[in-house]
């Protein structure tokens, strides 16, 4: 049995624990927040709370298909049977499709709840600024000055530009995290009653908006009639700096224009800037692995992105591991 670290608790990460746990190996995992989950993020303010990163997932491959129905069986995930409409400058229309779409329950975090209980270790509010390689092992330093380690083998799942950091005793890993991150505003809203449209979900086309959804329309959610509204990555990108109060107002008026209607004052809200949100271009390369040194870098970056590209990202990364070790 091996001794294994994994940075990073995001769904490449958790996917890649799954798969060294069927071997039997010792998983320790180390994140920055306080939790798992990454991107699979959620917020809770006041009583509301909302998906704050990844809005569902959709599979492309048969693999993945087979995971979202196990993951179903287990009660993990629900369908979420929304039709999506389009919005564009010629209006709002329906535009059903035959995407499956899924959530997991009661939030998007709670999936990766499921999927960390297999660690040995969860190590949470610990971030990683330097992975040493020093005779075969591997030490990790956290900002607080302690190392942990020693480990047998590696595997870093971060956003390339907080992954590039760690990768200094991999030099050639290191170089190929060069992928560009796109970023995306975030507005969460919430209110005392259900907006009057028959939009829950939409694909917007102008404007600020690329994304808007009402939370409270998925399966096991509360009532409490809660909004997210995504800003389209051209847009975050241009006001990457701004003042929040001024994206949040432009926000909320694109909102607004999106569902030709009166906003109502939000009782809770929350703006959230995200850095990394999907990848430019995605490597279509599985996992970064260096078998001398048993390390292997994984994420939605180094595959197809979404997190279709993450979980298969992290089962690559799982497998070659538990391959140098073999
Ligand atoms: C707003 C938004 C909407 C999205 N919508 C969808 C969608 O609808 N469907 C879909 O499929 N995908 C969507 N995505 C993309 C999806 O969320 C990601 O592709 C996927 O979750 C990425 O998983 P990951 O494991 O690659 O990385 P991450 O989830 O980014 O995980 C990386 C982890 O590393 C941790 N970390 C970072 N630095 C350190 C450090 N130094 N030390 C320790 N830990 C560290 C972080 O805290 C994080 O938990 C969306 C993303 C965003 C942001």
């Amino acid at each position: 049995m091996a001794s294994i670290a994994i940075v990073g608790a995001g769904m490449a990460g958790l996917t890649a624990l799954q798969a060294l746990k069927q071997q039997g190996h010792h998983v320790t995992v180390f994140d920055k927040s306080r939790g798992s989950g990454g991107r699979l993020a959620s917020k809770k303010v006041g009583n509301a709370s909302w998906d704050m990163g990844a809005q569902f997932m959709r599979s492309h491959t048969d693999a993945f298909a087979q995971q979202l129905q196990q993951w179903q069986q287990q009660g993990w995930i629900e369908p979420w049977p929304v039709a999506p409409w389009v919005i564009d400058s010629a209006g709002a229309r329906p535009s059903p499709d035959e995407v499956e779409r899924f959530v997991s329950v009661n939030r998007m975090t709670a999936l990766s709840r499921q999927l960390v209980a297999c660690a040995d270790e969860f190590a949470t509010s610990t971030r990683i600024v330097r992975c040493q390689h020093d005779q075969q092992q591997w030490y990790l330093h956290d900002d607080e000055q302690q190392c942990h380690g020693p480990f047998d083998a590696l595997i870093v799942n971060l956003p390339p530009a907080q992954a590039q950091p760690l990768l200094g005793d991999s030099p050639q890993l290191q170089q190929q995290c060069q992928v560009e991150m796109l970023p995306c505003w975030t507005l969460l809203l919430a209110f005392e009653q259900p907006l009057d449209t028959a939009i829950d979900a939409a694909f917007v086309k102008h404007g600020a908006i690329g994304w808007l959804a009402r939370n409270n329309s998925k399966p096991q959610r509360d009532a409490h009639e809660t909004w997210v509204i995504q800003a389209n990555h051209h847009w975050s990108q241009q006001r990457l700096e701004h003042p929040r109060e001024l994206v949040q107002q432009e926000l909320t008026t694109a909102f607004a224009q999106a569902l030709q209607l009166q906003i109502p004052r939000a009782t809770e809200q929350w703006l959230h800037r995200w850095l990394y949100a999907i990848a430019a271009e995605p490597l279509q390369r599985g996992a970064l692995s260096d078998p001398q040194r048993r390390l292997s870098v994984c994420g939605d970056w180094c595959h197809s992105g979404a997190i279709e590209g993450a979980w298969l990202s992290g089962r690559q990364a799982g497998n070659d591991i538990n391959t140098f070790l073999e």
